[in-house]
């Protein structure tokens, strides 16, 4: 069997950790998120890609979720001592020679993809790990900017506003100010990555891990010819809520659900996507009032419990899905 999982990060890398064990001879292809990548120090990051590698490779940092395990901060110690940053960004050694790799791939004119295949060669993921593009795609989110003088904006009655990286919005800010809104910089004029559309059109099944919707999930589907390519594929396409009773598992996602005007719950996260894209949703089982609601938007709908305490409990998951799937089949 042929899977094709659209995922950001610590979602999307726990989930396929329990799809493999769930599935062990399927043939996994993922299309990962690049909209999170930053420049940092001179080096080009993708904490996405890097997540599902690391942890489908046995490197990831377990607790944490990202980064690597055992890790040191010497040089992000002695950068601070030259009053280098951003400090806000935790960058260990063993992570920082991935970066290195990769910078120094890309400087010699090799595509996102190929680098990325490179890097697998010793992680050995066990999935065909793809970047959703080659092309700079990079998030920014709109906030308030009460710093910045001027009438742009207050012309309209209203604070002025800047964009930021992703990243900073995250990591530095923890998504502690409004999103106003959520831009995939580059996203328009960005082709889906070498195998990505061929993937998509000779998969059996389709799937969207619980990773986050805007974010991670949505910027793939930014790029243009993802999100018809998966409406067109013919196959099911299954999705399973982020959100359980109403708040995020982990992170901020209700903060980004918020700026694309989505309430934070399982069934509206459904309806965001849409039964045009989506055959099939698992939604908590402490959601399981929300199964109605979803089923009525035309998405066949189970309540499964869908929290991934270890990886035998995220197989489970994996195998509803895989089940769900075969039902809406037709
Ligand atoms: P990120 O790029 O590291 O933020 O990771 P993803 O976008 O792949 O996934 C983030 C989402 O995973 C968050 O919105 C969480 O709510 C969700 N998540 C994390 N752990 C769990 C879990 O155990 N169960 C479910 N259903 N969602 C989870
Ligand atoms: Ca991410």
């Amino acid at each position: 069997m042929r899977i094709v999982v659209l995922a950001g990060g610590i979602g999307g890398a726990r989930f396929l950790r329990g799809l493999k064990s769930a599935a062990p001879d399927a043939d996994i292809t993922v299309i990962g998120n690049t909209g999170d990548d930053i420049h940092l120090f001179g080096l080009k990051v993708c904490p996405d890609l890097d997540t599902v590698m690391y942890t489908l490779g046995g490197g990831i940092h377990e607790e944490q979720g990202w980064g690597r395990a055992g890790e040191t901060f010497a040089v992000k110690e002695e950068l601070a001592a030259y009053g280098v940053g951003p400090e806000w960004f935790g960058l260990g050694d063993r992570d920082f020679a991935t970066h290195i790799v990769r910078t120094q791939m890309i400087g010699a004119g090799y595509p996102l993809s190929a680098v990325t295949e490179a890097l697998c060669a010793r992680w050995q993921p066990g999935v065909r790990l793809l970047p959703m593009t080659d092309d700079r795609v990079e998030t920014h989110v709109l906030i308030d900017d009460p710093e910045a003088g001027g009438a742009e904006g207050a012309a309209e009655g209203r604070a002025p506003r800047k964009a930021v990286h992703f990243q900073e919005y995250w990591v530095r800010l923890r998504a502690s100010v409004p999103a106003h809104a959520v831009i995939p910089v580059g996203a328009e004029q960005a082709k889906p990555a070498p195998g990505v559309l061929d993937a998509i059109a000779g998969a059996d099944v389709i799937l969207f891990p619980p990773s986050n919707p805007v974010v991670s999930v949505g910027t793939i589907l930014a790029v243009p010819g993802i999100r018809e390519a998966i409406a067109e594929a013919g196959v099911p396409v299954v999705g399973l809520s982020p959100i359980v009773g109403d708040a995020p598992v982990r992170g901020m996602a209700d903060k980004v659900l918020a700026a694309v005007g989505v309430e934070s719950t399982a069934a509206a996260v459904a309806r965001h996507y849409g039964s045009g894209l989506l055959d099939g949703w698992l939604v908590d089982t402490v959601d399981a009032a929300a199964v109605s609601e979803v089923e009525a938007a035309g998405i066949r709908c189970r309540a499964v419990p869908l929290m991934m305490t270890d990886v035998a409990a995220t197989a489970r998951m994996a195998t509803e899905a895989l089940t769900l799937a075969e039902e809406v089949r037709t």
